[in-house]
């Protein structure tokens, strides 16, 4: 297939994308509100390289950079009142009112003009009704807190604990409207709670069925079809309460309901319990080498590159504690270990200069070397490697790794 692409779609995450249109080089088309006819004429131009998810049919603007885009100085004008639209939003207010508690907890992400959480507020009093958007309108209104910072999906849900988290034309803004739809449900799963959630986003269904194109510009760089809004309500768990279009399928809306797999916090305290370990072993490993540093009767280190060298610089085996650093591989002989710098001897130096312990930092290789050191009568009483947080005895030891002895 020609045209094809690789790069993550911003709706559904999948990497394989086709060429959808060439649209050249353009200005900005809406926020950049030049003053006068010369300085319009002489806006930079830039690249509209739109490409197609060929998984959920998501368009994006593969040239794309948030660099070109001065939303902090040039706000995004955008007014709400046209009758139709007023007459979408009342009907919008009602159903965002029907599904939350009669004192709620409504967070807007973009609140723009916040006239929607004024709607809210004066509709049904009392509730908390908070926006996030850092270029969006400021100070306080009877009931609504407006925060001029970007809503923070791990620190903000749990402290909001929101009956509703409403985004209207924001998701398309994003870079990666999937990871922050994954980032929300992740949280609500980490407050142990679902998160409901109402999502509204340009709909370009009729782009590809009518041919046009004027919906394609640089500012535009994320463009959902009823497809690919699915698809990447469906890449992050979300439960489809209800999806639906307005303004004649120029828009598609739904309401979700987002919270990630139990099976994702399991494998985020996994994580956190790795995390606290290795720290832990990193000082009781580092104890046991300062211990070995001194034995009179040597210590010598197995392979000088990859795992042992990532294990020496893990814990601090410098090269005047631990100067023997042996390899059974030739060709690594005479290089220097990354980082430490002792220089990689041939495993045969151990056959003049015996080293009463040996550690052998990959613990999956360490019976093939014991069998190795075996054979070439390499003396080495001990065969230490990393296990559970120490440095255990392989042969005499309790470890998970296959001894000399057992069957390959
Ligand atoms: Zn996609």
């Amino acid at each position: 297939m020609s045209g094809a692409r690789t790069g993550a779609c911003p709706a559904c995450g999948h990497h394989v994308a086709v060429d959808f249109f060439d649209g050249g080089e353009q200005p900005l088309a809406t926020i950049a509100w030049p003053g006068n006819a010369e300085e319009a004429r002489a806006m930079p131009r830039l690249p509209l390289d739109f490409v197609q998810c060929v998984n959920c049919t998501h368009i994006h603007n593969a040239a794309f950079d948030y660099a070109h885009v001065p939303y902090s100085s040039k706000p995004n004008r955008m007014f709400n009142s046209g009758a139709a639209w007023s007459a979408f939003m009342r009907g919008l207010v009602e159903r965002i009112l029907a599904r939350v508690p009669a004192i709620p907890v409504v967070v807007e992400v973009g609140h723009g003009d916040a006239s929607l959480l004024a709607a809210l507020a004066q509709l049904r009093p009392g509730g908390r009704y908070i926006g996030f958007d850092p270029h969006g309108a400021t100070g306080g209104r009877e009931g609504i807190e407006l925060r001029a910072e970007l809503f923070d999906p791990p620190g903000h849900v749990a402290a909001l604990a929101p009956d509703i988290v409403v985004a209207r034309h924001v998701l398309e803004h994003l870079e990666s409207p999937l990871s922050f739809l994954q980032s929300i449900a992740f949280a609500a799963a980490a407050a142990g709670r679902d998160v409901p959630a109402y999502f509204e986003v340009p709909c370009v269904d009729r782009l590809q069925e009518t041919g046009r194109t004027a919906d394609l510009y640089y500012e535009h760089s994320s463009q959902f079809t009823t497809r690919s809004f699915t698809a990447m309500l469906e890449a992050c768990g979300a439960r489809i309460d209800s999806l639906a279009h307005a303004y004649d399928r120029e828009v598609v809306t739904a309401f979700v309901s987002l919270r990630a797999p139990a099976g994702h916090c399991e494998a985020a305290r996994a994580a956190g319990q790795y995390r606290a370990s290795a720290r832990e072993s990193r000082s009781a490993i580092a104890r046991q080498l300062e211990a070995l540093a001194g034995d009179p009767g040597g210590v010598a280190i197995w392979g000088g590159t990859g795992k042992s060298a990532a294990f020496m610089n893990r814990y601090g085996c410098d090269a005047t504690r631990f100067p023997v650093v042996v390899d059974s591989d030739r060709s690594k002989v005479g290089t220097f270990v990354p980082g430490t710098g002792q220089e990689i001897r041939f495993r045969d130096w151990l056959k003049d200069h015996p080293a009463r312990t040996l550690i052998v930092p990959p613990q999956w290789r360490a019976a093939d070397i014991v069998r190795e050191i075996r054979r070439e009568g390499i003396g080495a009483s001990r065969i230490l490697i990393e296990h559970g947080g120490a440095l255990v005895d392989f042969l005499a030891g309790e470890h998970p790794y296959q001894r000399p002895e057992e069957p390959a």
